[in-house]
């Protein structure tokens, strides 16, 4: 059995302002201390007596956890597919969708979630915990009680969140925008290229305007589920080297490449360099520039140092993530051979990764 379905007794039971259905698919979040004092994950079956406070919500709550949860550093596109696929499948029923992720590969899967769900009208709100459930100062409560809350919330009768964000430690970001840029504080994630969707304090102040604009239309929503790993991701550093390079871009089978590039997409032009990444573009390989900034954007041909690129046809990454960029190419060669289409695709945005 993949799944395990565990309906949670609240008080209000009979009759709940929302239902929402949580997906568990492991991370520190659901770890709690054994008898010998390790840390291992709880059974989810047990989630009422490990978050007893939930009982109190007057929401109609229903978890579905992997049968094996995983450490997030494990995930892989079958994972992205299985979480799609509950959701999918549980659309009608649910008001929002919480999935309890690992906080490291949480952008990553949050932005193929954001490719994935097409017309989506609902919010799917990502969150997690640097400290596990069963540690005292832990974050894990407060910020699944946010995201509850946050799921839950309508306007006009619908659900005023309709995208796939992170909430972590009292900020609401849109997932396609998020980094995880600490690894040891509680404020783990951050957007720096787009603006806060939410903040949670006394009251949760939602930045409207922010928000994708809502689904008016009842349009269904569809699943996609291609994705080619055929691709890699090459860091610049000084002093990267012409037989490194070049073995990496005749990787047999290789696609496309997300290039982290320097400040606003800017590379060495040794003659070398060039001449590799032309060849691999004639060849057919996507060269996809990213910055390794974690704010601002790729600007090609404003400084000479990436006028370069432009002209042999690399294709700008503008202030797309390096998580975004990444699970995007994936998710365009997934579904299209045509090399000028996948050009086109990856530079107009698909939900709001990219300006
Ligand atoms: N290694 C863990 C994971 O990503 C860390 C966490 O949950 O925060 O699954």
């Amino acid at each position: 059995m993949k799944f395990k379905e565990v309906n949670i007794k609240t008080l209000a039971s009979t009759n709940a302002s929302a239902s929402i259905l949580i997906v568990y698919t492991g991370g520190t979040f659901g770890m709690v201390y054994d008898d010998k004092g390790t840390l291992v994950p709880f059974d989810f079956g047990k989630i009422r007596e490990n978050i007893p406070l939930l009982k109190r919500f007057n929401l109609k709550l229903t978890v579905i956890s992997f049968s094996d949860p995983i450490d997030s550093s494990n995930i892989s596109p079958d994972n992205w597919i299985d979480i799609g696929t509950i959701i999918l499948d549980n659309y009608q029923q649910y008001d929002g969708f919480v999935i309890l992720h690992g906080t490291d590969t949480m952008a990553f899967t949050a932005s193929a979630l954001s490719y994935m769900l097409d017309n989506l009208g609902k919010p799917v709100i990502f969150t997690g915990a640097q400290l596990p459930l069963g540690a005292m100062r832990s974050d894990a409560r407060e910020n699944l009680y946010t995201a509850l809350e946050i799921a839950s919330t309508k306007k006009n009768e619908r659900p005023l969140v309709q995208e796939v964000c992170i909430f972590f430690n009292s900020l609401l970001l849109r997932g396609n925008r998020s980094k995880k840029v600490r690894s040891s504080h509680f404020g783990a994630f951050k957007s720096e290229n787009y603006p806060i969707l939410a903040q949670a304090g006394v009251i949760i102040d939602f930045n409207e305007p922010a928000l994708l604009k809502p689904r008016l239309d009842n349009r269904k929503l569809k699943l996609n589920t291609h994705f080619d790993d055929s691709i890699t991701l090459i860091k610049l550093y000084p002093n990267i080297n012409e037989t490194m390079l070049e073995r990496m871009l005749t990787i047999p089978g290789l696609r496309g490449v997300v290039m982290e590039t320097y400040g606003s997409g800017n590379a060495p032009t040794d003659p070398w360099f060039v001449n590799c990444l032309s060849k691999a573009i004639q060849k057919g390989i996507i060269i996809f520039n990213v910055s390794q900034c974690v704010g601002g954007k790729v600007i090609q041909g404003r400084y000479a140092t990436s006028k370069q690129l432009e002209d042999i046809g690399v294709v700008s990454g503008n202030d797309i993530t390096t998580e975004a960029a990444l699970t995007k190419l994936m998710f365009v060669l997934g579904d299209e051979n045509s090399i000028e289409k996948v050009k086109k695709k990856l530079i107009l945005p698909i939900s709001g990764e990219m300006n």
